[in-house]
């Protein structure tokens, strides 16, 4: 039986596995094999809200057994250590379940946040990238929620998408206790963003009394402070939370980047061929956080979900295409738009040429979201709950129940 092996279980790797899954086969279907290290799927867009309790963490990391349920995907809760291809050897090692030889590989095995740039980050900041990033910082809100400390300083590093998206987060659930500062190395917040969403965030952070710092970098960070660099002059101040929003890096094994020649570009992403194949091995894919992609015009594609999600729809087509001796299809990329959550009940959202801010915009964002949320089960459940919380908070508040 032919296999398709899947490394990754994020918005690259599960939504090739469903789509997969889906397609008509004229012969026996191929077994199709997810390998994931987490046992839950996190749609990270919705990972601010459980700052605010704005959403349930099953809400937005339904375990992976619930979602592939009702589907032919077989599940391995494992750690990808190793990859070889070609030579007769196509297989992976993982850490607990030996090797899983194949005949079709994706590579979707996302990104990861860099905390070894600056001294003193991998030890005193709080990435914001997986659930038990978002797990800790709530928990050090909590704890310095519960103190006599009058105010609560948040130094947020980075000055795109995550690090306002997380400060206005931050600034709603802390109101006048918190001061919320955040540090960005260029002379503009959001600089990739369209003019109206780059006005609409700035208007919010204004109005949430964020700090800015612009032309600054982070040149240390201690125990309880941060030392910024700005115009070579070094200020260190006070900070209760230091949280590291910047930069990606392919999560590629250690092991795996040593050993396998898989070609790269200078930041570590693997080059691929338009059809999303690893250049020079047509049995190999690679999408999402990891792949180098470019649109039409040779720029490179930015590493979001919105990115992943339309490359896997190619790849599971690609790869149905290739078993089924069809013609494969050429990735092409189809912007939609860009939304940003601006705090509880605001947001604001450019897509298609229409301007939207405010609570429609923020409305708008979360069934957009829902709408994106793996399997039709999961996202009936959410919106049932979405729809009788607010409720219940009342009837609870009113001590009903
Ligand atoms: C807080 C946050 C907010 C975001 N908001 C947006 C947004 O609003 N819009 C947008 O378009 N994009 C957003 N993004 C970016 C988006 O989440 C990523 O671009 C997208 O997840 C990339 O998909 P992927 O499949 O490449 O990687 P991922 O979704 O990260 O999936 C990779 C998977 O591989 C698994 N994995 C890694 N290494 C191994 C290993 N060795 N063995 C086994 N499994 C492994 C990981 O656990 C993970 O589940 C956001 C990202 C973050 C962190």
């Amino acid at each position: 039986m032919t296999r398709v092996v899947i490394l990754g279980g994020g918005f690259g790797g599960l939504y090739t596995a469903l789509r997969l899954s889906q397609f008509p086969w004229t012969d026996r279907p191929p077994e199709i094999v997810l390998v994931e290290k987490h046992d839950r799927f996190l749609f990270s867009p919705l990972l601010y809200e459980l700052i605010t309790d704005e959403v349930q963490s099953w809400e937005i990391a339904p375990p992976y057994l619930d979602i592939l349920a009702n589907t032919t995907i077989r599940f391995l809760q494992d750690k990808v250590t190793d990859i070889e291809a070609g030579e007769g050897k196509n297989q992976v090692t993982l850490q607990n379940n030996g090797t899983v030889s194949y005949d079709y590989l994706v590579i979707a095995l996302g990104g990861q946040t860099p905390t070894n740039q600056v001294k003193g980050v991998d030890k005193y900041a709080i990435p914001f990238r997986t659930l038990s990033d978002a797990y800790r910082l709530k928990e050090k809100l909590r704890s310095l929620e519960n103190s006599h400390k009058e105010y609560i300083r948040v130094v947020i590093v980075g000055g795109g998408c995550s690090g306002v998206e997380l400060a206005l987060k931050i600034a709603a659930r802390l109101g006048k206790r918190g001061k919320i500062r955040i540090v960005e190395r260029n002379d503009t917040l959001l600089r990739h963003l369209s003019p109206f969403n780059r006005k609409t965030a700035s208007d919010a952070l204004s109005k949430a009394k964020c700090w800015i710092d612009l032309e600054t970098e982070v040149v240390e960070v201690k125990e309880g402070e941060v030392s910024l660099c700005y115009k070579n002059q070094i200020d260190t101040i006070p900070a209760d939370i230091v949280v590291w929003t910047v930069g990606t890096k392919p999560a590629i094994p250690p092991s795996l980047a040593n050993r396998l020649t898989l070609p790269t570009t200078l930041d570590g992403k693997i080059e691929i061929n338009p059809y999303l194949q690893v250049f020079g091995m047509p049995h190999l894919w690679a999408i999402g956080d990891l792949a180098a992609c470019q649109d039409e015009k040779g720029n490179r594609l930015p590493a979001t979900a919105q990115v992943a999600i339309q490359q896997a729809d190619y790849c599971a087509w690609n790869i149905w295409a290739t078993i089924e001796n069809r013609p494969l299809l050429p990735f092409k990329y189809q912007p939609l738009g860009e939304m940003l959550a601006l705090g509880v009940d605001n947001a604001t959202i450019q897509a298609l040429g229409l301007p939207l801010s405010g609570s429609l915009a923020y409305l708008a964002r979360r069934l957009i979201y829902l709408y994106r949320l793996p399997s039709i089960e999961h996202q009936m459940a959410v919106a049932f709950s979405w729809m009788t919380t607010p409720l219940t908070n009342l009837l609870k508040s009113l001590e009903v129940v």
